[in-house]
């Protein structure tokens, strides 16, 4: 059996592709699952990070998952945990930060750890354990807006105290610049005092690394994915391609976008430009067809199929759109009908693309990457070298039904990119990058 050096849960999709991309460029080799494995790992890794859906539902719930999480990544081994939470601490006063890190305390036995969600990389610094998003306040940034977790307040020992019943206190910076010895001498000072969790101040990658060798020996960790920069280093790692090496890549090459961010639709654009073959996808056109009881891939299949076998590089199929024509799509079918039509046929997409040999896989979207890889249905992602910031190389097993209804074991290299992430180019450069 593999034993882990560290088992992280992390409370969303993406999010847990942020961290293990943070771990693997700092030589640690990571394997991202999604959702709690139901066997023993036996893959080749020293980092697990399981992927819940834990963000925004009950906190009793994010609670049952997450120490479900832990029981399994204790099996492995594991002999750190980290609990990773959005750079923007997203949560309300029923949590779900606080609750689950008090339930992952109380299991493990620890009376102390540390909260930070300091991402210096993308801009989010925590000073007086205030969290600064680029150069506002996190109440400032658009995030007091937020439909689910609405966060009007930048203080988060305020915010975490909120939400927990262990006393919280502070690391401040003027303790991190000071190095780890003032680090550990602080976390035994706010234990003495009682403190069961600190937020930790961070503005920098170099405040991160010194903070780093202090954390080495609490069982528990929560944090964003900035901390994870410095931990590989307290196990005797350091960054080295191996970490992020994958099996060589194959076969056909595809792009599927079903996000309408700003970025997305500028990479879409790009691609067409740069003369990949593309095809959009008309929901309403989608609607109508799902209303006959058609099938809503086949208008994509009849194009792409004669596209794939000329095995010119890689084909688009989007929905991508600009914001009037969401929203007119929108208000012909409603929003979440829309989107999950969307999402339902570039699901079926990406299984038929597979079956006709589709090895290289770029996702844009995150609500659309996880009904991809359901789609698949994959398990688990080796992460491998990123892209753009955030954005790795994953392979993984796919398992399809061919055309003959024949099932299909396929080994596919696979990029989940979320909405905003990556320049204009990614999709051109997502497939030379797999290739170097
Ligand atoms: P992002 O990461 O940019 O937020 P997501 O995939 O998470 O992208 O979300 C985009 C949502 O919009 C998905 O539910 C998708 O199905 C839906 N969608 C995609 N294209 C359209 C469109 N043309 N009109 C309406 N909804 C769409």
């Amino acid at each position: 059996m593999t034993r882990l050096l560290l088992g992280c849960i992390a409370d969303d999709f993406t999010g847990a592709t942020d961290l293990a991309n943070n771990l693997v460029r700092a030589g640690m080799r990571t394997v991202q699952a999604i959702g709690v494995p139901d066997a023993p790992f036996a893959g080749e890794a020293e980092c697990v990070v399981i992927a819940l859906k834990s963000r925004t539902i009950a906190a009793s719930d994010a609670v049952a998952q997450s120490l479900a999480a832990l029981r399994w990544l204790q099996a492995q081994g594991a002999r750190q945990i980290y609990f990773k939470y959005c750079s923007t601490f997203d949560s309300t006063p029923r949590g779900n930060i606080g609750p689950v890190a008090e339930a992952l305390m109380d299991a493990l036995g620890c009376d102390f750890t540390i909260a930070t969600p300091a991402f210096p990389d993308n801009g989010r610094a925590v000073f007086k354990g205030h969290l600064f998003v680029g150069d506002v306040l996190l109440n400032e940034s658009g995030m007091q807006n937020h439909p689910l977790t609405p966060m009007t307040d930048a203080n988060l020992v305020r915010v975490l105290q909120a939400q927990c019943r262990r006393r919280v206190g502070l690391i401040d910076h003027a303790v991190v610049a000071r190095g780890a010895e003032a680090v550990r001498a602080r976390i035994a000072a706010l234990r003495a005092d009682g403190v069961g969790l600190a937020v930790v101040d961070a503005l920098s990658n170099d405040d991160l690394l010194r903070l780093g060798p202090a954390l080495a020996d609490l069982p528990l960790l929560t944090a964003g994915s900035g901390v994870a920069i410095a931990l590989p280093a307290n196990f005797g790692l350091s960054p080295s391609p191996q970490a992020a090496a994958l099996p060589a890549p194959g076969g056909l090459q595809a792009v599927l976008s079903g996000s309408c961010s700003l970025a997305t639709n500028r990479q879409v654009r790009y691609a067409i430009q740069a003369g990949m073959p593309a095809f959009a996808l008309d929901p309403l056109r989608l609607a109508r067809q799902a209303d006959a009881g058609e099938d809503i891939a086949e208008d994509a299949l009849a194009w792409a199929t004669p596209v794939l076998a000329r095995g010119n590089g890689p084909l688009l199929v989007y929905s991508s759109a600009d914001p009037d024509a969401v929203k007119a799509t929108q208000g012909a079918l409603g929003v979440d009908a829309a989107g999950a039509l969307v999402e339902r046929a570039i699901a079926a997409i990406a299984r038929a693309l597979v079956a006709r040999g589709v090895r290289q896989l770029v996702v844009a979207g995150g609500e659309t990457s996880g009904a991809v890889v359901q789609a698949l249905g994959i398990g688990q992602l080796r992460i491998g070298a990123q892209i753009d910031p955030g954005v790795p190389w994953c392979h993984a097993h796919a398992q399809v039904v061919g055309e003959a209804g024949e099932p299909i074991d396929a080994d596919l290299h696979i990029a989940l990119k979320s909405g905003n992430f990556g320049g204009d180019d990614f999709f051109t450069r997502a497939f030379a990058c797999a290739a170097a």
